[in-house]
């Protein structure tokens, strides 16, 4: 029998999402996270474990175990829709133009996909047996452990840049710096397809001295990223923090003429700049 540590602990399966990578995706919404960023807009993921709210005076839970198996068959119910069948030349691509070529498949999101590494294997394993394309949305703050687990089972990363200041890092969002350095640098050298997220938000990773902090660490990589989003934050979910009875997230919106400023200061790297809105 499945013991509670073997189950996978979710708030949301999203089906049929056309944001969290290639083609159709069935994205699923692992619960808990090892930073606690002020913007967050899933503030129902961070902790590890089910929580009790009340939205609109009636009360829920965010989170809910899954036994593998039950998981599995959630997201297969999709399969359909992911458009064809990922071969195995298609499991490391080098181009971006590549991943438009992709068939859809299952993204894990969060909160942070890689802390609940261990759970998630035998889900990856039986999706990789059925050629289904696996992606993952990840702050990198996680133990060395899990990311090279995950480089064995997961094709796709979309991996987060905030803050590059040590001590701001783990002031701001209670992360340590040198363990995410450590490894972007394992994840980028392994050859894994790799497009980079930036979060562009007023106050904490806007500033000229982290934009430039920012370059040089992927001009280090320029030859293994795939692609670079820059995403303008503007969903607080503002009624999720109501729902937890917890402080509304405070921080500024950044300006459009300072997305494209951003774009055109990381264009010669050469590695293609994308601006997003989420
Ligand atoms: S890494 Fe993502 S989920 Fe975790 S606190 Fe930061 S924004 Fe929220």
């Amino acid at each position: 029998m499945d013991t509670i540590e073997s189950k996978v602990l979710l708030t949301n399966i999203q089906r049929f999402s056309l944001h969290d990578g290639p083609g159709i995706r069935t994205t699923v919404f692992l619960k808990g996270c090892s930073l606690r960023c002020p913007w967050c807009s899933n503030p129902e993921n961070l902790r590890p474990q089910p929580e009790e709210y009340v939205k609109d005076g009636l009360p829920g839970t965010y989170g809910k175990h899954y036994a593998q198996d039950e998981l599995l068959r959630e997201v297969l119910k999709d399969k359909n829709f992911y458009e064809g069948k990922l071969e195995q030349s298609q499991w490391k691509i080098t181009d971006s133009d590549q991943i438009e070529k992709l068939p859809g498949g299952v993204t894990f999101s969060g909160g942070e996909a890689l802390l609940q590494m261990d759970s998630l294997v035998p889900v990856l394993q039986a999706l990789k047996a059925q050629g289904i394309h696996t992606a993952v949305e990840t702050c990198l703050f996680v133990p060395e452990e899990n990311v090279r687990i995950a480089m064995e089972w997961i094709d796709f990363f979309y991996v987060d840049i905030k803050i590059l200041n040590a001590s701001k890092a783990q002031e701001v969002e209670k992360g340590r710096l040198d363990l995410y350095l450590q490894n972007l640098d394992i994840l980028l050298n392994s050859g894994c397809p790799v497009v980079i997220r930036i979060p562009v938000i007023g106050g904490f990773t806007d500033d000229d001295e982290n934009r430039d902090k920012v370059k040089k660490l992927l001009d280090r990589y320029r030859d293994q990223i795939l692609k670079i989003e820059l995403i303008k934050e503007h969903n607080l979910g503002e009624s999720k923090y109501q729902s937890l009875n917890l402080p509304l997230p405070a921080y500024k919106g950044v300006s459009d003429a300072l997305m494209e400023q951003y774009k055109k200061e990381l264009e010669p790297l050469g590695i293609p700049v994308e601006v997003c809105k989420i």
